[in-house]
């Protein structure tokens, strides 16, 4: 294998980390559809059994297209980061079929029976779902606090001790709600409690959390790092090399969670232009805050580039720039936002965040029409709320389509 400069920018991470063994010098990482790898003699294949990195074996345990993009998210995340010596942070990562497998991995290899986790209370709903309905049959409780608090995570780490693992997630749905990483991380290690964080809506580009010293940073690559919706997929990468590659191994091998090459493939041409994707979703989003702000029918812009929002600082600590996903409250409720959803002529109607193109949604008619009022207004979800994704088209027409179906509401 050729030696690599050390990258001086995201981009050329992007596009250069991924070891280059493709068969036939093919120019791209081939799609290596294949469940199980040859050798050549016995003592092959002993070897690479007795090896921890279980390569070329059989692709539930690793997938050399899966590890393309292992390798290629793990060198985005450590990105001029150092590790404890001083040198570049290494990071090990495991691809998985959609961020559920991938935190489901997250969560069991690191607990058991009898230990809690702690959390902040606005998660994703799939987050929030695997702890109480899942996670709590197996005997692994979870303690909610408001994160944002950092008294009240002192607070029950001293008052619990089974807490044993303490996940953020950062920002968060619906209302953008960003926690202090380096804050809550100090608290956690403090009594050596394990630090996990959800940098989805942040990606690699706007946020690393092993800045912070966290031990395992957490993606669905359904949104931003695949980027244009063409595949579910999680990953998880830690820092504990030795441990990814033994017990959080043997929890991602033997629950199956595993992705595949054509998926893999798909994620790794998507992460190629992040960076340059990030840079536009972010410039657009900016734009349609600030217009959002002045608009006569809009009550409120949850984004974390206004200096209303609550977590205006927080945010500028610890991104780069402020998520492309916000939130807005319509000041003629349930009826305006399911009007001003209809009326969309170009942008998306969909659940979901993260693709080239914009993607709205009106939880309280959709995602959430199920959940009782009173129980999801306390989660932020009002009437009136519009979630979105700003995409990369022209901005001039994102705001055009905005602006004739926010007329007469
Ligand atoms: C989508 C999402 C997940 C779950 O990932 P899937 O790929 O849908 O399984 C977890 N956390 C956050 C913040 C997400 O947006």
């Amino acid at each position: 294998m050729k030696t690599k400069l050390p990258f001086k920018g995201i981009s050329s991470t992007a596009l250069h980390s991924a070891s280059n063994n493709n068969a036939e010098d093919a120019h791209l990482v081939p799609i290596y559809a294949t469940s199980t790898f040859t050798y050549d003699s016995t003592e092959e294949g002993m070897e690479r059994f007795e090896s921890k990195d279980k390569e070329k074996i059989y692709s539930r345990w690793a997938n050399p297209t899966c590890k393309a993009v292992e390798e290629t998210i793990a060198a985005l995340e450590a990105f001029g980061l150092k590790d404890a010596n001083g040198k570049q942070l290494e990071l090990k990562a495991l691809l998985h079929s959609s961020g559920q497998a991938a935190m489901a991995t997250m969560f069991l290899g690191n607990l058991q029976a009898g230990d809690a986790i702690l959390s902040h209370y606005s998660l994703y709903g799939g987050t929030y779902e695997l702890m109480h309905k899942v996670l709590a049959d197996t005997g692994i409780e979870t303690i909610i606090v408001d994160m944002r608090n950092v008294d009240e995570v002192a607070k029950a780490i001293a008052e619990n001790s089974s807490i044993k693992l303490v996940h953020i997630e950062t920002p968060a749905n619906p209302t953008i709600q960003c926690v202090d990483i380096e804050a809550v991380s100090n608290i956690a290690k403090a009594t050596n409690l394990i630090v996990t964080v959800d940098n989805t809506f942040a990606t690699p580009y706007l946020q690393q959390p092993f800045k912070y010293n966290v031990d395992f940073v957490f993606h669905s690559t359904t949104k931003f790092l695949n980027g244009h919706g063409t595949a579910i997929g999680g990953i998880l990468l830690g820092k504990d090399i030795e441990l990814m590659k033994t017990k959080i191994w043997k929890w991602f091998a033997l629950l199956g969670g595993n992705s595949n090459p054509f998926d893999a493939f798909l994620l790794l041409n998507g992460i190629k232009t992040l960076e340059i994707r990030m840079e536009r979703h972010c410039q657009n989003a900016k734009q349609l805050a600030n217009y959002l702000q002045e608009h006569y029918a809009i009550e409120k812009v949850n984004y974390t580039g206004l200096a209303s929002h609550t977590d205006y600082e927080i945010a500028k600590k610890q991104m780069r720039d402020n998520a492309p996903v916000f939130s807005f409250e319509l000041k003629g409720g349930l009826q305006a936002g399911i009007t001003f959803q209809n009326k969309l002529q170009m942008c998306t109607r969909a659940v979901s965040l993260g693709t080239v193109d914009t993607l709205i949604s009106h939880p309280a008619s959709t995602t959430h029409f199920s959940v009782p009022r009173d129980e999801r207004v306390k989660f932020g979800i009002t009437d009136g709320l519009i979630r979105l994704s700003v995409g990369i088209e022209n901005i001039e027409d994102i705001i055009a389509d905005f602006e004739q179906a926010l007329e007469g509401l």
